[in-house]
């Protein structure tokens, strides 16, 4: 039950409930054909808009304008290009939906998450885009959002749990969360914004609802040219987990994995044998990471930001597969060294419900520098520390010696020698930084470490 439920599980359910109540679009550089299509019935609506919904969709409206000047809707127009071609290709050409407007957009935050608003704003995260595959995939989440919108499910939801939802402190509830960067960013919004959104959120859609979403979202698919069991790898991939975070838990309104697999196998039948030309292009990993590479490597920095050092070494490690350049290898070391005296993985007894419920607990009363501090006094702590700063070492040397160095890999050395205590060290790599880096936005802050690290010398 909801309200018995302690703070961080609420929010914990939060946020996992907007992973999969939501799809994202996403669009690739390659130019599709137009898809092929049946004769589509004649699209008729018989939703009649009332009160409620309308203060529903003031909310929505609301949000959108709220991402954006909080900064949290990424501007980077190819990769807004492509979330919409992808997006557009999925819509029935005919149809028409009143106070719909469809935008997609991708938001900066390292959670992996896609939401669909009832305005028609599907919103899909930096941390969703880095973690998929290709650009199947991203058709996959946002077909199953855009039913959402195009079935109305939000005003459905809204009005049959209205009663409900006026009688819970929701605000109080969210409020007591203590999130960091932009993850809480997100949450916080949605929260002060859109109370009757969130909750619709917290809750999840009906099994019912997210059912139709998942089967509708395979036509449509279908439709457009995209192979539908990239419908089935994406929950698998949704459904990993490197941060030990405690949310399946409560995820109790949904479908689970298993049972999403079997109906969506059920319900595609023979049409998973049909894959035609285009289905194979859209599914090219390689198209899709040029596409979304600069993306990838801000997300990494926001990921790091937010304490996600597992998730970033796995991330960047994937970008240096892709394609083993300077900045990548940059971005792997500086992973390395985010993950600090930390395991690389959770063992399975740390990815239990009751370890994670614990590590949850340990979170909010530690900052990650207690954290770091803890670990450095047990052995295991130390001997990963010794390890991960090796391997950042060398990482960024091999950044510095592959074609068109990135200069900032200077600077990252300077940080991995100052935590060493290695302090001439440390000096040299920072001159050499500012050096290379006339124009750096972070000029006037490594200046400062650097006097302060002379001063200390002398
Ligand atoms: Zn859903």
């Amino acid at each position: 039950m909801f309200p018995r439920k302690p703070i961080n599980s609420i929010v914990a359910a939060l946020c996992f409930c907007l992973v999969f109540t939501s799809f994202s679009p996403f669009a690739l550089a390659q130019k599709k054909t137009a898809p092929v299509e049946a004769t589509p019935p004649p699209v008729r609506e018989a939703f009649k808009f009332g009160e409620v919904d309308l203060e529903v969709l003031e909310q929505a409206d609301l949000l959108d304008v709220r991402f954006e000047r909080d900064g949290l809707v990424l501007a980077d127009g190819p990769v807004n290009a492509f979330l919409r071609r992808v997006g557009q290709s999925l819509i029935p050409r005919d149809l028409e939906l009143e106070r719909v407007t469809w935008k997609f957009r991708a938001l900066r935050d390292p959670q992996p998450n896609a939401f669909a608003l009832p305005n028609g704003s599907i919103y899909v995260t930096t941390g969703l885009l880095t973690l998929i595959d290709n650009e199947s995939q991203l058709a996959a989440i946002m077909a199953h959002e855009l039913t959402h919108v195009m079935r109305r499910h939000t005003y459905m939801h809204n009005r049959s749990n209205r009663k409900k939802f006026l009688t819970m402190n929701v605000m109080a509830a969210v409020g007591a969360y203590a999130p960091g960067g932009v993850v809480g960013a997100v949450i916080t919004i949605v929260t002060t914004v859109a109370p009757f959104i969130m909750i619709a959120t917290i809750y999840g859609y009906s099994r019912d609802l997210e059912r139709e979403a998942d089967l509708k979202g395979i036509d449509m698919m279908i439709t457009a040219e995209y192979a539908p069991e990239e419908m089935v790898n994406v929950m698998k991939l949704l459904d990993r987990d490197f941060e030990g975070e405690n949310v399946r838990l409560f995820y109790n309104d949904h479908p689970s994995l298993d049972e999403r697999i079997k109906y969506l196998s059920n319900y595609l039948g023979a049409r998973a044998d049909k894959v035609t030309h285009q289905m194979e292009l859209n599914r090219e990993r390689a198209a899709y990471f040029k596409t979304i590479q600069p993306l990838m490597r801000h997300n990494l920095q926001l990921t790091i930001n937010a304490g996600r050092a597992r998730s970033a070494v796995f991330h960047a490690q994937r970008l240096v597969d892709f394609h083993e350049d300077s900045e990548n290898l940059f971005w792997l070391a500086e992973s390395y060294r985010a993950l600090g005296p930390r395991s690389p993985q959770l063992t399975e007894k740390e990815l239990t419900n009751s370890a994670k419920k614990d590590a949850a607990k340990k979170r909010v009363k530690r900052t990650a520098e207690e954290e770091e501090r803890d670990l450095l006094a047990t052995d295991a702590g130390k001997e990963n520390w010794q390890k991960h700063q090796q391997k950042a070492e060398e990482l960024y040397r091999r950044a510095l010696n592959a074609e068109n160095p990135t200069p900032v890999a200077h600077r990252g050395l300077g940080m991995l020698y100052e935590k060493l205590d290695r302090k001439s060290d440390a000096v040299a790599e920072y001159e050499k930084y500012l050096e290379l880096s006339p124009t750096a936005t972070d000029r006037e802050r490594i200046q400062r470490r650097l006097d302060a690290l002379k001063e200390k010398l002398k």
